[in-house]
C-alpha cells in the first residue's frame, strides 16, 4: 500500500469573473482572485508533479488582466522551497493543457510527461473559442506543450503504485484527475474538474453540486463531479485558496 504525501504549490494569482468561471451564473460581473495550483507528491521514493502551474506575469496578464506570478511563485521555485530539485522529478501528470497548468516544462529534464491523448489532440488544434486557453499559434503565441515527448494515455491508468489517473472530461475534452493513496484515505487532485470547494456544495433541492461556470461540455462536467465524489475521501480542487490552509496532505492529525 503506497502512502503518499501531497504539497499544494501556489504558482500565481488569476483574476476571473466569479459567475463566468467559479459558479455558473452566480456572481457575474464580480472579479475574484484565484490561485493557479500545482501539486508535488512523494511517497518517499517517487517524486511526482500533477500540473506545473502558470506562466510569468506578462503572459498571465494577456490571458486575464491583472493576473500575476510573484518572483518566487514559478513551480520550480515552489519546489526549491520544499528542498526538491526539479531535476529529480520523475513524472508529471497533466490534468489538462490550459495555460495555467503546464508552463515551465524546461525545468524538468528527466520527467516522464503524461497527458490524455484526447486532450493533447484538442490542445494542438482547438476550436477558436479555446485558442487563448491553449496559447494557439494563430494568436502569435507558442504553447509550452509543443514538441514535447508526452506519454499519451486513454482511460484509467495506474501510473505508479498508489497513483491512479482517471478521466474527468467536461472542463476540457481530455481532462483527467488523479486519485492518490495516502494514510488519510484517497485524495483526488481534480485539476479544473472541480474549481473550488463551493462546487461540491448543493445548489438546490435537486442539485447536489454547484457546477463551475467554465466548461466545454456541461453534461460531462456533471458526470465528472459525480465520479470524483464517488472515489474521493478528500477532494483537492484546482483553484481554491483554501487548499493552502494545510501545507501538506493528508492534513496533520487526519
Ligand atoms: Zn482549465
Amino acid at each position: 500500500m503506497s502512502d503518499y504525501r501531497i504539497w499544494p504549490l501556489n504558482t500565481g494569482t488569476i483574476i476571473v469573473d466569479k459567475g463566468g468561471y467559479i459558479t455558473r451564473g452566480q456572481g457575474l460581473g464580480i472579479e475574484v482572485e484565484i490561485p493557479a495550483t500545482a501539486w508535488y507528491l512523494s511517497d518517499g521514493q517517487h517524486k511526482v508533479l500533477v500540473d506545473t502551474g502558470m506562466c510569468h506575469t506578462d503572459l498571465a496578464h494577456w490571458h486575464h488582466g491583472g493576473s500575476q506570478q510573484g518572483p518566487d511563485q514559478a513551480v520550480h521555485k515552489c519546489l526549491a522551497r520544499l528542498g526538491v530539485d526539479p531535476a529529480d522529478i520523475e513524472l508529471i501528470i497533466f490534468t489538462h493543457l490550459h495555460w495555467d497548468h503546464c508552463h515551465n516544462l524546461d525545468q524538468f529534464p528527466r520527467a516522464r510527461m503524461v497527458v490524455s491523448q484526447t486532450e493533447l489532440a484538442f490542445a494542438l488544434e482547438p476550436i477558436p473559442p479555446y485558442y487563448k486557453s491553449y496559447e494557439y499559434s494563430a494568436l502569435g503565441k507558442r504553447a509550452p506543450f509543443l514538441n514535447r515527448n508526452f506519454e499519451q494515455i486513454n482511460g484509467e491508468v495506474d501510473v505508479l503504485p498508489g497513483l491512479t489517473i482517471f478521466p474527468t472530461p467536461g472542463h476540457s475534452p481530455g481532462h483527467q484527475s488523479v486519485a492518490v493513496s495516502t494514510s488519510g484515505g484517497v485524495h483526488v487532485i481534480t485539476g479544473d474538474a472541480v474549481f473550488a470547494y463551493v462546487n461540491l456544495q448543493p445548489a438546490g433541492p435537486h442539485l447536489p453540486f454547484n457546477i463551475m461556470g467554465r466548461f466545454a461540455d456541461i453534461v460531462a462536467s456533471w458526470h465528472s463531479l459525480e465520479e470524483i465524489t464517488r472515489r474521493a475521501d478528500v477532494v483537492l480542487p484546482g483553484h481554491d485558496m483554501a487548499v493552502f490552509d494545510s501545507p501538506v496532505y493528508p492534513r496533520q492529525g487526519a
